[in-house]
């Protein structure tokens, strides 16, 4: 479902992410009826809105390289920011992703400061008062800062790694370790979900991680074997002084 549009960008929302809110709001209902039900479904979609702040943070990164950005979709486990091409100079792809986890600091610094220096006048030892809310939205924006610093490939940590690898490696090369080491990461951490946290949502989570990994590195390894395939064809007419024949690059076999 399509929202608005920021800056040119696409805001939509995934189906199922209403199945989140109807759970938040179920839970919220269970716990006080009325007002647990407004807190948690606002939790949610303040949660959300910092969601939307990370993808907003790169996909304003990548505006000012001139990359465009399609839309941010929602899904419940986080956003997703759909860029036309993701630059494959380390240093770009190194601010582009950074520009994300450093929005959610830079939330918790600010709510964190708002804490610190405004004085409220309702009762603060109440799960619905203004700073339990506020304390609540620092500590969730801290946990996904750093949760998407983690070193799995393609969330945001994983890409910070696959451009390190890439100033050393090729980049094909250094997309299939930061795939490799976050599909380890997924497994791992899905196993941890199950087993420690009994987080379904957190599974799914590592299952798609795990899925997006792989298919990203298929699609840089498809790219490359189109560019090589585009130079060598190139290179022909070149050779034989003939503008070049439109055929079309090979098809990556599964
Ligand atoms: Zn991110």
């Amino acid at each position: 479902m399509n929202l608005f549009r920021i800056r040119g960008i696409q805001l939509a929302v995934h189906a199922s992410f209403f199945l989140l809110l109807a759970f938040a709001a179920q839970e919220g209902w269970q716990e006080d009826r009325w007002p647990g039900l407004a807190l948690e479904t606002g939790m949610l979609i303040a949660f959300f809105t910092c969601v939307v702040l990370h993808e907003l943070g790169h996909s304003f990164t990548a505006m000012r390289f001139g990359i465009g950005v399609r839309r941010i979709l929602l899904m419940p486990i986080g956003g997703m920011a759909e860029m036309d091409d993701i630059p494959r100079q380390p240093s770009r792809e190194l601010l582009i992703t950074l520009a994300g986890p450093a929005v959610n600091f830079v939330i918790a610094a600010t709510l964190w400061l708002v804490l610190c220096y405004v004085s409220y006048p309702d009762d603060a030892d109440s799960n619905y008062s203004w700073p339990a809310f506020t304390t609540e939205l620092v500590i969730w924006n801290i946990r996904m800062g750093i949760f998407n610093l983690l070193p799995a490939f393609p969330m945001d940590g994983g890409r910070i790694l696959r451009a390190l690898l890439a100033t050393r490696m090729r980049y094909l090369r250094a997309t299939f370790w930061a795939a490799t080491i976050g599909k380890v990461i997924a497994v791992l951490g899905a196993l941890f979900a199950i087993f420690m946290l009994s987080n379904w949502l957190l599974v799914l989570l590592f299952a798609f991680i795990f899925y997006a990994g792989e298919m990203e590195y298929r699609s840089v390894q498809r790219r490359e074997l189109e560019d090589a395939h585009w130079r060598a064809v190139l290179a022909r007419a070149y050779a034989a002084s003939m503008p070049p024949s439109a055929e079309e690059p090979p098809v990556l076999s599964r």
